[in-house]
């Protein structure tokens, strides 16, 4: 059988971005998503990576196939220079002669590659070094064998066959890659054992196939590992981005439980939990807070006059008008209650809170918006309730703020609306 090739192009991009970040990335891109789902739909033997997903899970495993190839390259090294030392040790000193030169090729062979795949390279230079490397490692093992003759022959033919099993196995490279190596170790135990003095022709054939059929297993097998490990790669990305998915729902879900759904301004709520955050935290480092307490006059005859659906729209642009007289991000508008506004401003005084008061007021009633019915004008108006927490003041509750920025309000009311009026609390 010959097995397909196009998922094994699996191989190991340079890239200079982090891969766990450009997952990350993609994990929230919809056709990747879409890609990975139907994949997963299929049947796990035909799983096929293309495009980008496909470079995702090269850029994601190649640290790993790395420093496999680099720790198996370093071991071969290794073992070839322990090898040579105890033969020459061990074998008579001719024969331990022989073996050198031949073993000499492999140690730079290997650290050479192992040196091209400390980091992600071109493309072409890590298949040639794989490849090269892999085919004079398979050489001098057999070399070893041939110059020394004998006995040694045919057993380090055996080794070489060994080696490139356990390289087949482990390496995590492109199916053409692995089945190119599968072919040299092979081919050089066919062309060997074939000038084998003691063994004759028809053996060589028969002991070659015979290993063609142990190495085209290790092949299939090297296959399916990868196609494991793709299926890993895209269930963790499924994983990812239901994750991802969840905590976007959540975060919507927060907005929506903090936000008015009528102005789309801040709510009571979310008001109080920046009140408590402030008061637990930032009040004095923020230099102190003020709170303006804002009610439409006359609201309700707005409402029986023009209407419920009139009233709304009035909220909401007395909502829009009090935002662009504050500052964005340093203080919260929030929709208190039917037609009642709070206003926070950290790091204000008396006279600057009671200033933004005014602006909003004006504002207001600059807009013009009309409340026929209204007792103080033909326009909308506001009444403020200023309250102000000095920073060099004892630090005093939010609730105590609030209830001084309602007794300002009442005064304002009493005094005429469409005013502001203040009190500070110590
Ligand atoms: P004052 O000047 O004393 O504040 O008088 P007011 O009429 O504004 O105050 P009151 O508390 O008597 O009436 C508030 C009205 O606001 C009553 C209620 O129907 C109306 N209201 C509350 N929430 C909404 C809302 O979401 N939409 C509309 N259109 N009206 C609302
Ligand atoms: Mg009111
Ligand atoms: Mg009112």
């Amino acid at each position: 059988m010959w097995v397909k090739m196009d998922i094994q192009e699996s191989a190991i991009s340079a890239s200079p971005v982090s891969a766990s970040a450009r997952t990350q990335i993609q994990v929230q891109n919809p056709a990747i998503t879409a890609e990975v789902e139907h994949v997963l739909a299929g049947r796990t033997r035909d799983i096929r990576l293309k495009g980008e997903l496909r470079r995702l899970f090269q850029e994601r495993s190649w640290p790993r196939t790395a420093k496999i190839i680099r720790a198996w390259m370093t071991w071969v090294a290794v073992l070839d220079a322990l090898t040579l030392s105890l033969n020459a040790i061990l074998l008579p000193k001719v024969i331990a002669l022989s073996m050198l030169p031949p073993a000499c090729i492999l140690p730079p062979a290997a650290l050479a590659t192992a040196f091209v795949w400390r980091r992600p390279r071109a493309l072409w230079l890590q298949r040639l070094s794989i490849i090269a490397g892999m085919f004079l490692i398979l050489l001098s093992v057999a070399l070893v064998g041939v110059s020394a003759g004998g006995e040694f022959y045919e057993r380090h033919l055996n080794i070489m066959l060994f080696v490139a099993i356990t390289a087949i196995i482990i390496f995590g490279i492109p199916l053409g890659w692995t089945v190119t190596i599968a072919a040299f170790a092979l081919g050089l135990y066919l062309v060997f054992q074939l000038q084998n003095p003691s063994l004759e022709k028809g053996s060589a054939i028969a002991a070659a196939l015979f290993f063609a059929s142990g190495i085209l297993a290790t092949v299939v097998a090297r296959r399916t590992m990868t196609i494991l490990a793709q299926k890993t790669f895209l269930l963790e990305l499924r994983d990812r981005s239901r994750v991802v998915e969840l905590a976007d729902a959540n975060a919507q879900l927060e907005r929506l439980a903090r936000t008015d759904p009528l102005t789309g301004i801040a709510n009571r709520r979310w008001m109080m939990e920046t009140l408590n955050q402030l008061w637990s935290g930032g009040l004095k480092r923020d230099g102190g807070a003020a709170m303006l307490m804002c009610d439409i006059d006359d609201f309700k005859n707005l409402n029986d006059r023009l209407g419920h659906a009139e009233g709304d729209r009035c909220l909401v642009k007395v909502a829009g008008i009090i935002e662009s007289c504050v500052r964005r991000n340093r203080d919260l508008v929030a929709r208190y209650g039917g037609e009642e506004f709070l206003v926070l401003l950290t790091g204000v005084d008396e006279p600057e809170a009671i200033a933004v008061a005014e602006r909003i007021r004006e504002s207001v009633e600059a807009a013009s918006l009309p409340n026929p019915a209204s007792r103080v004008s033909p326009y909308v108006t506001l009444s403020i309730g200023v309250a102000t927490h000095a920073p060099d003041h004892e630090v005093v509750s939010p609730g105590q703020l609030q209830n001084q920025a309602d007794a300002s309000l009442y005064r304002a009311k009493q005094t005429g609306r469409n005013r502001v009026a203040t009190g500070s609390v110590h």
